[in-house]
């Protein structure tokens, strides 16, 4: 009865805006919340600057299909999957991540929604729920699931906390130094080899 709940962006995939930005060719979709906090306001910004690209959705799933997922990331997953059961827990939209999930071989994702209008321009964004990740996290050991999380940020390490075993998967300097309980792993032969071991000592 064991689930692995993993982050998506900095685990599986790149980091979405930053990567669209890049390929797009739009700097100004670089901004992260660290320069923009109020995460409303940040989404509001990002959505006007693809409007203003003439960027609709289909154009936007084109560039992020090309993004692909992580060297060894779709084999990663399919070896996991034979042994425990996956959910991925992102803060991206389904929308953004369809073309990447269709590469890795429609894993479960948990995530928000967009909203289009009818010439695919994004209107809208729909946050299913606040702190969804540690909210999954709990609702899963509800069910008597034995879990462990994995995730590369600050964003994930509610979530590692909830979970009976958390991982931080290539995180940065000072997500490491904040949070010294959780172990680092930086390919994914370590993070399986951390997977495993963090499941041993649950008590099942
Ligand atoms: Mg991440």
């Amino acid at each position: 009865m064991r689930i692995v709940c993993l982050d998506m962006e900095g685990v599986l995939v790149p980091e979405i805006w930053i990567e669209f930005a890049e390929r797009a060719g739009i700097p100004a979709l670089r901004r992260t919340t660290r320069d923009e906090p109020d995460y409303d306001k940040l989404m509001t910004f990002r959505l006007e600057q693809l409007r203003q690209h003439n960027l609709g959705l289909p154009d936007i799933q084109k560039v992020i299909a090309e993004m692909g997922p992580m060297p060894g990331a779709r084999e990663f997953l399919d070896e996991l999957r034979e042994r425990y059961q996956l959910v991925i827990l992102s803060d991206t939209f389904y929308e953004f991540a369809h073309p990447l999930m269709r590469q890795l071989g429609w894993p479960t994702l948990f995530c928000h929604s967009l909203e289009t209008d009818a010439r695919g321009f994004v209107t809208d964004y729909h946050l299913r729920m606040p702190n969804q990740k540690k909210e999954a996290v709990r609702r899963l050991k509800e069910l008597n699931f034995k879990t462990v999380a994995a995730g590369d940020s600050y964003n994930d390490t509610a979530m590692l906390g909830e979970a009976d075993g958390g991982i931080l998967f290539c995180p940065p300097e000072n997500v490491i130094r904040e949070f010294p309980q959780f172990p680092v792993v930086r390919d994914y032969a370590a993070l399986r080899a951390e997977i495993d071991a963090a499941f041993a000592r649950t008590v099942s």
